[in-house]
């Protein structure tokens, strides 16, 4: 018998040649997208708009997989961690945060990530692979399955696990779904992307999505970047402010800045003032992390007082720089990049507490 092929990394156009070869109308192949991402039909025979002899030979032909949950944590402050089994044995996390005005998840990307920054824990782990299209758009699914009736996801944020943006053959297609009327609906204003610095993938970013771009920036020099963030020995500071420059930006979008706060490392008040004169050029906005300290962690947290002093440095200069409060402090292992990995995975659920850096949205 031939494997069915999974019908959610079929592109919309490439189904409806499948179905006009199948001997059916093309235009069914939209009907069927929007079964599987507005109604989440889990089964041919749930698409009661369509001709049973259709369903039956959608069904021998095409599988609707979904993912096992393997793990749902809930924190004090209400956020939820999922971890997810995918079919060949892998396994992801998405995290999602409900504030007062809003509903994010936080999204993964890939199977561990390669980009190996110097506080995130996903970065040990090195890149296992990219994640499908499927993969991608499936987190959203799965979590809308497992929350409660009267609860939603209002934003997404792509920050969990992995590179966005060394991902571009599944990303911007899944985002294409998110987005889509006849799919998830998604407003492009509450889907962030979040890149660790990627400068030729920033420049094609505005032509690819209409979705914001937030970028780790997390130093205002190469000589601290090198070492907090590697992928800048590849494209420093300033190759990736000119990718910056060069991106076409959307209406009414700015870039956000992430600035996780290490102090005594690229919290002094001259980062400050660099930060300032590096964002001067851009319609940009700063997001400030202060570090959440772990027992071996090697990086300490600065106090508050320190942080608002940074802060009014880049708010008296003009910008929107916003301090983000840890979420799911006791439930989380990410700074807008989750931590779970193999050896958190190992065992118990009891180490898929690891936590290096909590979640701030
Ligand atoms: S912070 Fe993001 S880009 Fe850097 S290693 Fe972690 S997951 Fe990868």
């Amino acid at each position: 018998m031939t494997q069915k092929k999974n019908i959610k990394n079929i592109p919309l156009d490439q189904l409806a040649v499948e179905f006009s070869e199948m001997g059916l109308e093309g235009y069914r192949a939209r009907q069927v997208r929007q079964w599987l991402y507005q109604k989440d039909a889990g089964d041919f025979s749930d698409m009661t708009n369509i001709s049973k002899v259709f369903r039956e030979k959608l069904d021998e032909v095409y599988e609707i997989p979904r993912f096992k949950k393997l793990i749902e944590q809930t924190s004090n402050d209400g956020t939820k961690k999922f971890l997810f089994e995918m079919g060949d044995g892998n396994k992801i996390e998405s995290v999602w945060i409900p504030a007062e005005n809003r509903r994010t998840l936080c999204v993964s990307t890939q199977v561990g990530c390669g980009m190996a920054c110097d506080f995130c824990l996903t970065g040990e782990l090195g890149l296992k692979r990219n994640l499908s299209v499927y993969e991608i758009v499936e987190q959203i699914a799965a979590v809308k399955r497992a929350l409660p009736e009267d609860e939603s996801i209002t934003n997404l944020v792509f920050m969990g696990m992995g590179e966005p943006l060394a991902n571009p053959k599944s990303l911007y297609p899944a985002l294409n779904i998110l987005l889509d009327p006849e799919c998830f609906n998604f407003s492009r204003h509450h889907v962030t992307v979040s890149t660790s610095g990627l400068a030729p993938e920033i420049e094609k970013f505005g032509d690819k999505t209409p979705v914001k771009l937030a970028i780790s920036l997390n130093a205002t020099t190469d000589e601290v970047r090198d070492v907090v963030m590697p992928i800048n020995k590849k494209y420093n500071i300033e190759r990736l402010l000119e990718a910056c420059k060069n991106m076409k930006l959307h209406k009414r979008n700015a870039i956000t800045f992430e600035y996780v706060m290490l102090h005594g490392v690229n919290d002094t008040l001259d980062d400050a003032k660099r930060l300032v004169r590096i964002l001067s050029k851009l319609k940009a906005k700063v997001n400030l992390l202060p570090f959440n300290e772990y027992p071996e962690s090697p990086y300490k947290r600065p106090d508050d007082e320190w942080v608002h002093k940074f802060q009014k440095i880049l708010l008296n200069a003009g910008y929107i720089a916003v301090v983000r409060k840890s979420r799911g402090r006791d439930i989380l292992g990410a700074c807008g990049q989750l931590a779970t990995h193999e050896k958190a995975l190992v065992g118990e659920a009891k180490s898929f507490k690891t936590e290096r850096f909590k979640i701030a949205v």
